[in-house]
């Protein structure tokens, strides 16, 4: 029986991606494997190559930007940008909408003058602030796109003069977005993208060395940029992988594509949880998140009966996190619709017992 895999992440990814993967493993050029291969060589140069040019592709990627596959995963970025970002003596702006944030901006505080302009903690992150103000002469904005642990997603990105930067690391690649708008996005692989190891970044190229700081060689993103995100080894298989899952994306029709799809999916799962007496939405229903599905159990009692059930039909996963509790369906780009449904009729045969 098909193992239904709902986990946050390291996450689900297209069956065809892993087998493909597996096979590079065995023979990749020359009955060599692809991770006994130099970086420098001419195989895997096209592998770079070809992941940076899917992401221009698929995001649209205007002129101006570098896209760098890093390792260090996004938690890295949470120092690296206001390394390269912050001036000495500068101030940047957060939102603080759950873990992922709240993490960012204890690295940004080593830095310099750290404001949160908006914060949802009180209701435990079950909301993205609205109507926050975002001053002026700030280094930058930064925001979390996804909450992947509280199911809450930013729907309307504000609209500053200041650069923005953006953890995307659970809806990359999930929606159409506006690059234009952005200075930085930061994604870990592990979450829509392929397994962990690499994290991709965009960067607008003019937004750095403004800062005045000496910033270490590896992490400063102008190496990176110089070097084609070849200045050390890179994640050679993570990023691999990630190039298979960007090229299967592409081949299914994109982010437009599967923006419809994905809107299908939460929508079908949303609308379940709100009709069936058992189960209740967790986030705010205007900020419900299309990747990370969170809800509960109005009777504890029948949690057991619910989680048996998932067992036996293998629904792997779901657990919430133990910051929120209940439960949490991760439905990224890979998740079929017929795993939802299968999740479904599981809700409405405990719903009957
Ligand atoms: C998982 C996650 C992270 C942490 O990613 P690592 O690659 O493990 O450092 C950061 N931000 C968000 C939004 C995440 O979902």
């Amino acid at each position: 029986m098909k193992t239904h895999n709902f986990s946050a992440g390291p996450c689900i990814l297209p069956q065809e991606v892993f087998k493909k993967s597996s096979e590079a493993i065995l023979d990749f050029e020359n009955s060599l494997s692809l991770i006994e291969i130099s970086h420098r060589s001419k195989a895997f140069e096209n592998v770079m190559n070809k992941s940076i040019s899917l992401v221009k592709e698929l995001l649209n990627l205007p002129t101006g930007y570098s896209v760098l596959f890093l390792q260090g995963g996004a938690s890295l970025q949470f120092l690296m940008v206001p390394y390269n970002l912050m001036k000495l003596n500068g101030s940047a702006a957060y939102l603080n909408t759950g873990t992922w944030s709240k993490k960012a901006i204890n690295e940004a505080k080593l830095f310099g003058n750290t404001i949160i302009v908006g914060d949802s903690s009180d209701k435990n992150f079950n909301y993205i602030p609205k109507n926050y103000t975002v001053p002026e002469n700030i280094d930058y904005f930064h925001c979390t796109s996804n909450n992947t642990i509280f199911g809450t997603q930013i729907k309307n990105f504000p609209n500053i003069s200041s650069p923005m930067v953006c953890d995307m690391s659970s809806d990359i690649f999930s929606r159409k977005i506006n690059i234009n708008n952005f200075d930085i996005i930061y994604a870990g692989a592990q979450k829509n993208m392929g397994p962990a190891g690499a994290t991709m970044v965009i960067i607008k190229n003019d937004i750095l060395n403004k800062t005045n700081r000496d910033i270490p060689t590896m992490l400063n993103y102008q190496t990176h940029i110089n070097k084609e995100s070849m200045f050390n080894t890179p994640p050679v298989f993570s990023i691999y992988v990630s190039m298979l899952t960007l090229q299967w994306l592409k081949d299914k029709g994109g982010i437009d594509y599967i923006e419809k799809i994905n809107n299908e999916k939460a929508n079908l799962l949303y609308q379940e949880i709100d009709r069936n007496s058992l189960f209740k939405g967790i986030a705010n229903l205007a900020d419900r998140s299309n990747m990370n599905v969170t809800f509960s159990m109005l009777d504890q009692e029948k949690e057991k009966i619910f989680e048996d059930e998932c067992s036996k039909t293998k629904i792997s996963g779901i657990k919430g996190h133990r910051s929120v509790g209940g439960y949490r369906a991760s439905i990224y780009n890979a998740m079929p619709i017929d795993s939802i449904k299968v999740l479904i009729d599981v809700m409405q045969k405990v719903e009957k017992l």
